[in-house]
């Protein structure tokens, strides 16, 4: 099948694989040796690694700390900044990855109040809507850069710059903005998350931005790396390798005008051939231009599924073992379960412009058409 499906991971560019490769078997020391050259060699590649992921967002390499992904890194940011503190205020959106919405869950659970944001049927916030929601003990916002689902942006360095003003910490999941907006002069918040898997670099490898004077704590114990801030030997290949995948983000956002034009077209093609049956629930205006994401009203979400094996897509349900669930993100913009579950997420990337492009939307037409007909 064709791979449209870049928002849940992308492939390892071949340039950062060739960055990765001596780190397996040649260098392969701990950089947590400090007495032989093996150990100089790996913790170099750290340092150097630091510093390449920290200037492209113009900060100091001591505040970028190496995590499994965003998943850990939003762990480490919630719960390392909060859990031990008296209980207050959280402001966050239900638009959140479950990353984001289970620690605030259990934060929750340990006394915390959340306010989830309610967004506007095109899954906007505004920083109004934040204003609004203060409170005297309001301790942390965090917000996603860009949602995973619906591609719709978040104005974060606005929201970063208020919060600032009225010494509330702030943190985003930047997992979905890296590599598809330009972050590298923007206003930063406290703490920002995100993975390698994204941008084509390695999977299992992440990273955790962290201010000067943010007052967070360990949640896991063990050797004093990354500042005692995350015990475990560093995985060199993958840290080599992120780095390289960052450094090599401003070559992708060249290719955002293309992916914008490609995007626009199937949505164009969808709109004509499906009239009503159609529903685009990516429409906010402010929005990347990778994700297409649309239900089929009146189709069952089964077939919806299986009418087009030629091609790799994600859909607006998660499943576990016993049953299946909309997706909580076309729930929270008012969606029914019908509507939610039936629906599908196209996301490209540059690949994707290699690919045969009329092929595609003809296909993907051409089975929906057949489906509702
Ligand atoms: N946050 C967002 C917005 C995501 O899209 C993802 C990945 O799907 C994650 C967090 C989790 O990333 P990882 O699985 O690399 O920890």
């Amino acid at each position: 099948p064709i791979y449209l499906d870049y928002a849940a991971t992308t492939p390892v560019s071949p340039e950062v694989l060739e960055a990765m490769i001596p780190y397996f078997s040649q260098h392969f020391g701990n950089s947590g040796s400090n007495q032989h050259l093996f150990g100089w060699e790996a913790s170099d590649a750290v340092d150097q690694a630091r510093k390449t992921i920290s200037s492209y967002f113009s900060v100091n390499p001591s505040s970028i700390l190496f995590t499994s992904g965003a998943t850990e890194s939003n762990n480490l940011a919630l719960l390392g900044l909060l859990e031990e503190q008296t209980p207050g205020h959280i402001i966050s959106s239900p638009l959140e990855h479950k990353a984001v919405l289970e620690p605030l869950a259990y934060l929750a659970h340990k006394g915390w109040e959340i306010t989830y944001l309610e967004p506007n049927s095109a899954g906007e916030i505004c920083l109004e809507q934040i204003k609004t929601a203060k409170k005297s003990d309001t301790r942390l916002v965090s917000l996603m850069w860009v949602n995973n689902e619906i591609g719709v942006i978040n104005d974060i360095s606005s929201i970063a710059q208020w919060c600032n003003q009225e010494g509330i910490y702030c943190h985003t999941d930047a997992t979905q903005a890296l590599g598809k907006l330009d972050l590298s002069q923007a206003f930063l918040p406290d703490l920002l998350s995100f993975s390698g898997h994204k941008i084509f670099g390695p999977k299992g490898i992440g990273a955790l931005y962290v201010k000067s004077g943010i007052p967070l704590k360990a949640r896991q114990w063990g050797g004093a790396q990354e500042r005692g801030l995350r015990a475990g030997t560093l995985p060199i290949p993958l840290i080599v390798g992120l780095a390289k995948a960052v450094e090599r983000i401003p070559h992708l956002l060249t290719f955002l005008p293309q992916i914008q034009v490609k995007k626009q077209d199937l949505e164009n093609s969808l709109k004509e051939s499906l009239g009503d049956s159609l529903i685009v629930n990516s429409i906010s205006e402010n929005q990347i231009p990778h994700i297409l994401n649309f239900s089929i009203q009146g189709v069952d979400w089964e077939k919806l599924f299986r009418c087009m094996p030629l091609l790799a897509f994600s859909n607006g349900s998660a499943c576990n073992s016993k049953s299946t669930f909309p997706s909580h993100v076309l729930k929270a913009l008012g969606r029914d379960n019908d509507t939610a579950l039936a629906s599908i997420r196209i996301s490209l990337a540059q690949p994707y412009l290699n690919e045969d492009h009329d092929w595609v939307k003809d296909y993907l037409v051409k089975s929906l058409e057949k489906l509702i007909s």
